[in-house]
């Protein structure tokens, strides 16, 4: 990441998304008894209890759970492509009832296309939403920069390592200013190290552009590490089983984690997942 910082912010292709009406802490999501049944092939799957949870304009909030809770569900109902079954969602005061395209998204997988340079890649989403294409285009160089992969606009994906495809991903989904990024677990492919890097640039940039991220994980370091709350959600079916807020000062250094603090927090998730049977000692 570049340490330019306040350069970028000046810069009017990377400007923060306006301030949501109602100020800062405006409620951006709400989540209202929500629940999700799938007809599989082996029946019904009552994949998510009622859960209703609320989220301001500006917040990180990681969900995490045991494998088949239903996380990705979450995200899925809350990017209107998968359909809940009762309750309400409501993002920035609209029903969310379909698809709706004020949004970014990162999975786990890159998915980039092979045949497009990382910029190329960035741009997919300029032309798929035909956003002015010089605007796009400086904005797209812009946030590359901000994740450290200037000078790297032009090489391929299978030039580019795990991590910085990933990165490029990232830039990606935020090229059209979303006000609220979702991402399913998008670090679970990648070895530890980088993983810790791009937790500091998720971190950094989260902060940076003062945008609202929900973020699905398995990993408690990580929700700690990121997260101003975190949803722990029991095994299936899923259901909310406590809501921590993460009152840990930022900006967050890799160092944080050896604090007394952090501890505290890892310790009483651990707690949490040992009391709903998801961990237990051998
Ligand atoms: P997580 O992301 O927490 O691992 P998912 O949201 O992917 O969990 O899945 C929750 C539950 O719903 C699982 O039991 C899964 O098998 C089931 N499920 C997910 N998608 C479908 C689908 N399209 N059809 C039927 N069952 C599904
Ligand atoms: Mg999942």
């Amino acid at each position: 990441m570049v340490s330019s910082l306040s350069a970028l912010r000046q810069s009017s292709s990377i400007a923060v998304p306006a301030p949501v009406a109602g100020g800062e802490n405006a409620t951006m999501i709400s989540v209202d008894r929500v629940t999700k049944r799938y007809r599989g092939s082996n029946g019904e799957v009552n994949a998510l209890e009622p859960v209703s949870f609320e989220i301001k304009a500006g917040e990180f909030v990681s969900i995490i759970g045991p494998s088949g809770c239903g996380k990705s569900t979450l995200l899925m109902i809350l990017s209107g492509l998968t359909r809940h079954s009762s309750g309400a969602v409501t993002i920035s005061d609209r029903l969310v009832d379909g698809p709706h395209t004020d949004l970014g998204i990162v999975f786990q997988q890159d998915v980039l296309l092979d045949w497009r340079t990382a910029l190329q890649n960035v741009m997919l989403q300029a032309d798929i939403r035909g956003l002015d294409k010089r605007d796009a285009q400086l904005r797209a160089r812009e946030l590359l920069k901000m994740v450290g992969l200037e000078g790297f606009e032009n090489m391929y994906p299978h030039e580019l390592s795990g991590g910085m495809r990933q990165r490029v991903a990232i830039c990606r989904a935020l090229l059209h200013k979303p006000p609220l990024l979702l991402m399913d677990e998008p670090f679970g492919a990648l070895d530890a190290l980088t993983r810790d890097q791009l937790n500091l640039d998720l971190e950094r940039l989260g902060r940076d552009l003062n945008i609202t991220v929900v973020f699905v994980t398995h990993s408690i370091p990580e929700a700690v590490f990121l997260s101003d709350r975190v949803i722990i959600m029991s095994p299936r079916p899923g259901r909310i089983q406590e809501i921590l807020s993460i009152d840990l000062p930022r900006p967050r250094r890799l160092t944080i984690r050896e604090t007394a603090g952090f501890s505290a927090f890892t310790r009483a998730l651990t707690k949490t997942f040992e009391q709903a049977g998801v961990l237990h000692d051998v």
